[in-house]
C-alpha cells in the first residue's frame, strides 16, 4: 500500500525527513510515533502528495490517484459549511458525490449532515474529517493525530470506528500519534520517528517492552 524508501524532505535547508524507510501493507494498521517536530506531519503531507521529496521514493498504491486519503492534523474543515458540504469536498477528486456510503459507515454523520461544521464538538469534527477522507473510497488512510485535543473516551470511540473500517473494509491505516498507548492498542506494528529519522520499528508488543520506547512514550510503564 505504502512503500517509502530513503525519503528525504526538506524545508529550504532544514531537513525534516532524513532517509526514512517504512511500509504499510494491505489491510495493516501501522503506527507512527514521535515527539513534536519529529517530521510526522511532513511524512503525512508527502504521502498525500502535498510536499515533494528531495530524494528517495514513495511508491505503492499511494501513487494511484485517490487511493490514499489524509485526515490532516487539526482536521482542516470548512467551519461555515455544512457537514454534508464538507464531505462533498472530500469526493471532488474522485467524482464521488453521494455521501450515502460514508453515512452507512459512520451513521452519526447522517444525523449531523445539515449542521455547520464549526459548531460541532471536537470529536464530531474529527469524525467529519475521517468521513471526508473516506469519500474518495481510499484503500489506505493516513490519520495525523486522531487524538489531538480530544477527551480519551471520544478518542476511543473514533479509534473503534477506525478498527472496524480496518477489519470489515480492509482499509489500511497509518496512524500518526503522540498517544503511544492508543497507537499500540490499535496497531500491530509501529515506527518511532525522532528528528526526521526512524529510530525504532517493530511489532507493537515488542516496542512496548523496549525500555527506551516505554520511558519516552509510555510514561516509563
Ligand atoms: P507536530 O506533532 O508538532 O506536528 P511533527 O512530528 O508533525 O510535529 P513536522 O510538523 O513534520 O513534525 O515538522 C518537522 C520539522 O520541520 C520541524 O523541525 C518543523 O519545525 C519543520 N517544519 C515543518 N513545517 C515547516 C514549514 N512549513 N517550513 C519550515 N519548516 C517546517
Amino acid at each position: 500500500m505504502i512503500d517509502v524508501t530513503d525519503l528525504v524532505v526538506s524545508y529550504g535547508t532544514a531537513i525534516a525527513l532524513d532517509h526514512v524507510t517504512l511500509a504499510v501493507g494491505k489491510g495493516e494498521m501501522v503506527a507512527l510515533l514521535g515527539p513534536n517536530g519529529a517530521g510526522k506531519s511532513t511524512l503525512a503531507n508527502t504521502l498525500a502528495g502535498l510536499l515533494a521529496p528531495a530524494s528517495g521514493t514513495v511508491s505503492g498504491t499511494v501513487r494511484v490517484e485517490g487511493r490514499l486519503a489524509l485526515v490532516p492534523e487539526g482536521r482542516q474543515l470548512f467551519p461555515d459549511m455544512s457537514v454534508a458540504d464538507n464531505l462533498a469536498l472530500g469526493g471532488w477528486r474522485s467524482g464521488q458525490r453521494d455521501p450515502a456510503p460514508v453515512y452507512e459507515l459512520l451513521p452519526r454523520l447522517a444525523e449531523l449532515a445539515g449542521r455547520r461544521a464549526g459548531v460541532l464538538s471536537g470529536g464530531e469534527q474529527q469524525m467529519v474529517a475521517v468521513g471526508r477522507a473516506l469519500m474518495s473510497r481510499p484503500q489506505v488512510l493516513v490519520v495525523d493525530e486522531l487524538s489531538l485535543g480530544l477527551a480519551p473516551n471520544i478518542t476511543a470511540d473514533l479509534a473503534a470506528h477506525l478498527a472496524t473500517l480496518n477489519r470489515e473494509q480492509g482499509l489500511a491505516v497509518l496512524l500518526i500519534e503522540q498517544n503511544a498507548r492508543l497507537a499500540f492498542e490499535l496497531c500491530s506494528r509501529a515506527y518511532v520517528l525522532e528528528s526526521g529519522q526512524v529510530r525504532a520499528e517493530g511489532a507493537c508488543a515488542e516496542l512496548a517492552d523496549d525500555p527506551r520506547v516505554a520511558s519516552a512514550y509510555l510514561g516509563g510503564a
